[in-house]
This record gives C-alpha cells, sequence and structure tokens, in this order.
C-alpha cells in the first residue's frame, strides 16, 4: 500500500509539472504566433508563403493540444459543488448557439427539469459537453441536427444526459480507439478529447457510452451519479 501511495504522490507532482510545462511552453508560442504574422505579410504573394502557412498549420496544432491538456490539469480540478445538469447544458448551449447558427445546425433541447443535483466541478462538467457537441458540429455537415436529452432514473440515482447527432458516425476501428489519448481522425484534431471528458466523468464516479453508425450519426450517453 505504501509503495502505492508513493507511486500516487508521484504521478500528481508528475501532474502538476506537466500543466506547468504547458503554461511555460504557451509565452513562446504566443511570441512565435505574433512574428509569423509579421512574416506572413512579408511574404505574401511569394514562393516562401507556403512554407509560412505550413508552419501556421503545425503551431495551431500544438496550441490545440495545449487547450485540451490545460482542461483536464487545470489546478482547482477536485473542487466541487452541487450543480444542476440542466444549468450545465443551458449554459453550454448558449455558448455554443452562435457556432451552431454559423453553421446551419439545429440544436433541440428536451431537458426534464425535476432533475436532482450532482456534486461535481462544475466547470469540468461544462468542458465535458462542450467537447461533445464539438465533436458533434465537427460530424455534421450544414443542416444537421442534435439532440439532446436529460433525464433522472430514480431507481438508479443516476442522472443521465443524451447527446446524438446526424452526422456522419464512426466505423468500428474508430469506435475502438477513439478513447484512447492522441487517437484523431481529423486534419486539426488533437484526440484528447474523449479521453478527457472520459476521465472527468469516471472522476465524478459517472460513465460514458457511445453508440455510432457509419453515416447514419452517432449517441452519446453520459450517466452521473446524484449527489
Ligand atoms: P478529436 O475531436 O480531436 O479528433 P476526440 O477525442 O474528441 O478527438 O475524438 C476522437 C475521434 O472520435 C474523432 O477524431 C472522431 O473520429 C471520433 N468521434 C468522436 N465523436 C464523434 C461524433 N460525434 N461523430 C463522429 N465521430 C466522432
Ligand atoms: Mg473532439
Amino acid at each position: 500500500l505504501e509503495g502505492a501511495v508513493i507511486k500516487a504522490e508521484k504521478l500528481a507532482i508528475l501532474g502538476q509539472m506537466a500543466a506547468e510545462m504547458v503554461h511555460e511552453i504557451r509565452n513562446p508560442l504566443t511570441v512565435i504566433g505574433g512574428f509569423l504574422t509579421l512574416l506572413q505579410k512579408d511574404l505574401t504573394g511569394t514562393p516562401k508563403e507556403k512554407h509560412v502557412s505550413i508552419i501556421r498549420a503545425e503551431l495551431e496544432h500544438v496550441n490545440n493540444l495545449i487547450s485540451d491538456f490545460l482542461q483536464f490539469s487545470r489546478p482547482g480540478y477536485a473542487k466541487r459543488t452541487r450543480c444542476s445538469i440542466v444549468q450545465i447544458i443551458t449554459d453550454v448551449t448558449m455558448l455554443v448557439e452562435n457556432e451552431a447558427s454559423l453553421r446551419k445546425l439545429e440544436i433541440n433541447l428536451d431537458l426534464a427539469g425535476d432533475i436532482p443535483d450532482i456534486f461535481g466541478d462544475s466547470d469540468q462538467l461544462k468542458q465535458v459537453f462542450l467537447n461533445i457537441f464539438k465533436n458533434a458540429f465537427e460530424a455534421l455537415s450544414f443542416g444537421g441536427k442534435i439532440f439532446v436529452q436529460s433525464s433522472w432514473n430514480s431507481n438508479e440515482r443516476i442522472v443521465q444526459v443524451i447527446i446524438r447527432d446526424t452526422g456522419m458516425g464512426m466505423d468500428k476501428q474508430t469506435m475502438t480507439s477513439m478513447f484512447n489519448p492522441f487517437f484523431t481522425t481529423k486534419e486539426n484534431g488533437t484526440g484528447l478529447g474523449l479521453f478527457i471528458i472520459k476521465k472527468i466523468i469516471e472522476n465524478h464516479g459517472g460513465k460514458i457510452e457511445i453508440q455510432s453508425e457509419p453515416g447514419k450519426g452517432t449517441i452519446v450517453t453520459v450517466l452521473l451519479p446524484a449527489g
């Protein structure tokens, strides 16, 4: 047991160091981005323009990796309060509303009102639904639909949220790897979204289940115990 405690402590310290490292990396990246913008202006219309845009794309990728990583490792991770899942979903929907309308996507909400609070970190839980929405958006073409439904299982005291999209869906191979860190099928993906939200949900004593069919769409079910 002592060995396990030491190992857990080591991991916690490593996690903290990684988070600080990533913060430190962010500043020089901002400077690089700034000078890149200047270079890009100078090189417009020259054969070197292409090189700068490749650097820009790679820089963007590193920036995305850092944002996704910080979502999970930010301090205050364990700050838990009573929170309403209906409120969390309403907040997240407001955050993505603009993007949805730009993409001509329809979000249908069916949120039952009488759901008990859960005991959790509301910022982390918002991140969970934000990442699920983000994936749904990226799976949908113009005019697609997203259905969000929350319900309460009083026997098992579990809050259930289902997010369904009518997007491209996933094949079997993608389904077996989707939760692996850095697994992505997208050109600009980080492959950290599902990995991180699975960890957050499990830290809350919950579960995530995903069903999907290529060409039909995807159903994400999040189960969280009431607090
Ligand atoms: P990323 O979005 O950066 O690729 P994620 O961990 O969020 O990383 O997702 C991993 C992979 O799972 C995606 O690249 C995609 O292939 C698949 N995926 C996740 N959500 C959906 C969805 N709603 N519809 C289709 N594919 C999805
Ligand atoms: Mg994602």
